[in-house]
């Protein structure tokens, strides 16, 4: 068998075997500025890769299709010479490098675009959005990421998964991922669980190590992988890989089982969902409901907005998904890792301490308004309830509570027809993930309906460990009692006040914790769907013994 391989840290359980498919360069620093020429070479050459790109999907897309005309508008900017001549200033001016000029033409064009009048001119902000990106893509030398772009069974190996891209991974042919950085509580890799694909985090000097096609087998239960393993091995890795799937098929029974707790009360088993192709497959996997609808990544990936139409249409889909559950849906929650181009926000130096959550809703009214009037109308399809994320005081949740308040009466004002009347009612709620919520808790229950404590969030900022750098993972302790501590304080004050409390981070769908939980009363866990069956079956076998 073969001896040498590679270790980083083991994100999401399996073991796959496969080719590898590299995704991105490994150049992930800027270069250098050499000279004004050199660089309006790389610009023209750049802005030539993306025309053609833009080009091919005009041909692709069909007569009239509405995607035709964005992409003809995208060519028409790319073509006039306005836009190049403002980012050529830069470099010649500042003597920076096309990607920097780029990222500075762009923001000056949004910021001229975004405050004009007519919503026309307002919407190419989010087009010379989309076409920088395309440009500095090019720049680096990267070939355009879409899922269609994988054919064939691979194992992805990449600098960093993003969020956005975890997302839209075909499961069919991406059995595995593998990357340099990144750790076991970033959003990818509760991704990469949620689709049940093998990852393996934080291998140095990847991508520099690496050649597309070459054979690798991967071992996401311990870390480990294998370049160009030896048929020893493969053969080895194969029957490994058979008894997982067979483990697999096992549990299947458990997924529709009722499960109570030692004391014979009921027990909801949730689910943790990016959109309404999750929700069905977590029906599926026995959820009741939904525990966390992550909405942020209907805004990724794109760089326009979702209307509140289309919201609405997304809401009303989860929601008859489980005609008789609740289902739990998170207001939007960009910022740290999690960024959409269509909602920019200015380089911070600690993100996940920066505009986040619902600090980012404030600043932004005027989407998160959108998404609570979608929400609202949504609401008279099933039993909702609303969240809000990265709550830590009290202002905050009396400002959501007059904002969600206005935004009724204005839908109570504008429905005539007897159709569009509802009530326009949700549980409000909110997300305890930041300690110093966990710690006045009692404040925080008289204002709400329920809490939902984010284990993933709560660990971080009570460890003081970044949740995404796998240098300091092995502080990212979820059973640290200081995190315990919190968690016994929360369903304490739920308990008290009559405030519902769940858990909806990872901590919820880990055997052992899941019963920690259910021990202290806490009966109300949302998890990965394909965590149902295995916690079920732990918790069903603790209560009986
Ligand atoms: C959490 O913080 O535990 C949580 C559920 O939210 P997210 O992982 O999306 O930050
Ligand atoms: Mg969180």
């Amino acid at each position: 068998m073969s001896t040498e391989f590679l270790s980083g840290q083991p994100v999401s359980s399996g073991i796959a075997l496969g080719k590898a498919f590299l995704l991105g360069g490994a150049k992930t620093e800027k270069p250098l500025f050499s000279s004004v020429e050199n660089e309006f070479a790389r610009l023209k050459q750049a802005f030539a890769i993306s025309q053609d790109e833009i080009k091919q999907k005009i041909s692709k897309a069909a007569a009239g299709d509405e995607k035709a005309a964005i992409f003809e508008a995208h060519l028409q900017i790319l073509e006039d010479p306005e836009w190049l001549d403002s980012i050529r200033a830069y470099v010649q001016n500042q003597k920076v490098v096309c990607e920097v000029a780029v990222e500075k033409a762009c923001a000056d064009w949004v910021q001229t675009f975004s405050a004009m009048e007519d919503p026309y001119f307002r919407e190419r902000a989010s087009d010379i959005r989309d076409l920088s990106l395309r440009v500095a893509r090019n720049l680096r030398g990267e070939k355009e990421w879409s899922p269609e772009s994988i054919s064939e069974e691979c194992i992805l190996v990449v600098h960093e998964l993003l969020p956005s891209v975890a997302g839209m991974l075909p499961k069919k042919f991406v059995k595995g991922v593998i990357s340099e950085v990144g750790g076991k509580a970033s959003h990818s890799a509760i991704l990469l669980r949620n689709s049940e694909i093998p990852g393996v985090f934080g291998i140095k000097n990847l991508l520099g190590n690496f050649k597309s096609q070459q054979n690798i087998v991967m071992d996401a239960e311990i870390g480990r992988v294998y370049v160009e393993p030896d048929s020893d091995t493969i053969e080895e890795f194969k029957k490994r890989s058979a008894l997982f799937e067979q483990e697999k098929t096992d549990l299947k029974v458990w997924r529709q089982k009722e499960v109570k707790s030692a004391k014979n009360e009921k027990i909801q088993f949730l689910a943790n969902i990016a959109g309404v192709e999750d929700a069905l497959s977590a029906a599926e996997k026995g959820a009741e409901g939904v525990g966390l609808f992550r909405t942020e990544f209907l805004y990724m990936d794109r760089t326009d907005l979702p209307s509140e139409n289309e919201q609405y249409q997304v809401y009303k889909k989860v929601l008859e998904t489980f005609p008789q559950g609740k289902v739990v849906i998170r207001t939007l929650d960009v910022g740290g890792d999690k960024t959409s181009p269509a909602l920019p926000i200015e380089a911070e130096l600690n993100p996940f301490m920066g505009l986040r959550g619902i600090r980012f809703c404030f600043a932004r009214e005027d989407v998160f308004r959108a998404q609570i009037r979608a929400l609202l109308r949504a609401s008279s399809f099933g039993n909702l309830w609303v969240m809000f994320p990265m709550i830590t005081n009290v202002a905050e949740v009396l400002k959501i509570k007059k904002i969600v308040e206005e935004e009724k009466q204005i839908l109570f004002s504008k429905a005539t027809d007897s159709s569009e009347k509802n009530n326009f009612e949700f549980k409000f709620g909110i997300m305890i993930e930041v300690p110093a919520a966990a710690l006045i808790a009692d404040e925080l229950a008289k204002h709400v309906d329920f809490f939902s404590i984010g284990t993933n969030d709560l660990t971080q900022y009570t460890c003081a460990v970044d949740r995404m750098n796998d240098s300091v993972s092995d502080l990212y302790e979820t059973e640290h009692p200081g995190v315990l501590k919190l968690l016994e304080m929360v369903i304490e004050s739920g308990r008290k006040n009559n405030v519902d409390v769940g858990v909806c981070g990872e901590f919820a769908g880990e055997p052992k914790s899941a019963q920690w939980l259910v021990d202290r009363g806490c009966l109300s866990l949302s998890m990965n769907a394909a965590r149902i069956a295995k916690v079920k079956k732990y918790i069903f076998t603790k209560s009986a013994t």
